[in-house]
């Protein structure tokens, strides 16, 4: 009972400061990224590493607020039929860059048309988190195996990594906010995919052994098919 009450201030502490605070800090963000940005082209070459460390120390500052407002709103603006094939495959683009950083690859297999309701941005931000783990939990030869299919009723997606992998004790505190076992980590990342997940109706699981790595499986309800308007001959 004490556990579930610190949980519920926390999550409320959080969520209040998240509202009043990201929309006024994204912007004097954006500001600062344009113009180191128009100052790196205008310097040396020596000097660039220095403005594209200052650029992605900013976008992690981004990524960090990003979540934070997902957690005070999590509710999809807008929700659409997404082709879940087309989704990832966006998402793996994004990711593969960051995958290849760390020296490791990420391999995506799936066929066919699977539908879902949902919102391309928040699916995008809950699969990126779970990505990013994997690639931070795998070293040289990682791999970060994402499988998409159809299981009944449900759209799968599969996100497997041969990482360090977690305890128990450590995969039931996933979710919870400010969980992290990172030095830079904000332990934000899963709960808001875990938030993000939820308000889609799907649900997660996740399986993962010490020393050999971590599978999340997230199931989603697909979508009914639209049925086509009756084609009359004239
Ligand atoms: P952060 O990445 O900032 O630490 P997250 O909420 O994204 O916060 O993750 C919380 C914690 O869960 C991580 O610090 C790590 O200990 C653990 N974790 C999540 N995904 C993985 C994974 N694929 N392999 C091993 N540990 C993981
Ligand atoms: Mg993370």
């Amino acid at each position: 009972y004490n556990h579930r009450l610190q949980r519920a201030e926390k999550l409320k502490i959080i969520s209040d400061l998240a509202a009043s605070v990201a929309h006024e800090v994204r912007n004097p963000l954006q500001v600062t990224r344009g113009f180191l940005q128009l100052l790196s082209s205008r310097t040396e070459s020596k000097d660039k590493p220095y403005f594209d460390l200052a650029t992605n120390e900013l976008d992690r500052a981004a990524e960090i607020i990003t979540d934070f407002l997902t957690f005070a709103k999590p509710e999809l603006d807008t929700i659409v039929q997404l082709d879940l094939i087309a989704e990832i495959k966006k998402i793996e683009a994004i990711m593969n860059p960051m995958a290849a950083l760390h020296g490791g690859i990420l391999e995506f297999s799936g066929e066919g048309d699977i539908t879902i309701y949902g919102n391309s941005s928040k699916l995008k931000q809950a699969l990126i988190n779970i990505i990013k783990n994997s690639i931070e939990a795998t070293g040289k030869d990682g791999v970060i195996k994402i499988e998409v299919l159809e299981d009944g009723k449900e759209a799968v997606v599969r996100i497997a990594d041969n990482g360090q992998g977690m305890e128990e004790s450590q995969i039931a505190k996933l979710g919870v906010p400010f969980f992290s076992t990172k030095t830079k980590g904000t332990g934000l990342g899963l709960m808001v995919t875990y938030r993000i997940v939820e308000v889609m109706k799907g649900t997660i699981k996740v399986s993962s052994t010490k020393g050999k790595g971590t599978e999340f499986t997230i199931r989603f309800p697909l979508a009914e098919p639209i049925p086509l308007p009756h084609q009359t001959n004239i």
